[in-house]
């Protein structure tokens, strides 16, 4: 774990990702700027996000809270000036979730009120409330992440209620699918998910879907949050 990348150009890399991004939104007739790129560090080194943040990212993306907590500590510890957001995209245990609460500016990952609570309780006061996204899992029983579609409406609900939230949208990490038509239905279900649940909670405005192999397709289907890890940083070890 964290071992450092090697043969990978960081700073050429995010500027190729840049372009795709561009390409993709003018494809879509949509402004690149409504596209936020997520840098996704996980398994990587401090030294890959400094590199990343000298080249003018801000947004990253951690997956596991203790690995996550040790670069974050050390970054604000060594780097108190440097602004960057964090962002955390993994599965929430509910046991992580106050570390969460209290070291990140958004959790991508919410898919249960338990966890949605102890997130809300557990932000600190002198904080903004904490940016979150509901989980959703479009493929039924292949994959275990996120609540089923049609749970959506009742847990925005509840957790647009919690007073240190913020509910911003939806996420979700759909199992791979060849070719870009394959790809782009599974974000327009998301994306009309999106669109139901805006008549009852108007200020949802984030769509976090699409990672390296799929970026261009969610973007087609409306994506704001892109999460990119192995185009940047290249593959990860271990
Ligand atoms: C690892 C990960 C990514 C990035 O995936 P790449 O294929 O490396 O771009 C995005 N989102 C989530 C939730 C991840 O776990």
């Amino acid at each position: 774990m964290n071992e450092p990348t090697k043969n990978t150009d960081i700073p050429t890399s995010l500027a190729n990702v840049q372009s795709l991004i561009e390409e993709s939104a003018h494809r879509a007739g949509r402004k690149p700027q409504s596209i936020q790129l997520l840098a996704v560090t996980k398994k990587k080194p401090l030294a890959d996000i400094e590199a990343a943040w000298h080249a003018g990212q801000r947004a990253f993306g951690e997956n596991y809270v203790d690995e996550a907590l040790e670069k974050i500590q050390t970054w604000q510890a060594l780097h108190p000036d440097w602004p960057a957001q964090w962002h955390f995209i993994g599965s929430i245990q509910s046991r992580k979730a106050a570390a969460i609460a209290t070291h990140f500016d958004w959790a991508h990952s919410v898919d249960r009120l338990k966890v949605a609570q102890k997130l809300s309780t557990n932000r600190p006061s002198d904080l903004p409330p904490l940016s979150v996204c509901l989980q959703i899992n479009l493929d039924g029983e292949a994959s275990k992440s996120g609540i089923p579609a049609e749970d959506a409406e009742a847990l925005a609900n509840q957790v647009a209620e919690l007073p240190n939230l913020s509910l911003r949208g939806l996420m979700s990490i759909p199992a791979p699918r060849t070719g870009f038509e394959a790809q782009r239905a599974v974000f327009k279900e998301l994306a009309d998910l999106l669109s139901t649940l805006k008549s009852t909670h108007p200020k949802l405005d984030t769509l976090s879907m699409g990672m390296s192999a799929d970026m261009d397709a969610a973007i087609a289907e409306g994506a704001t949050v892109v999460r990119v890890g192995t185009a940047i940083f290249g593959a990860r070890l271990s």
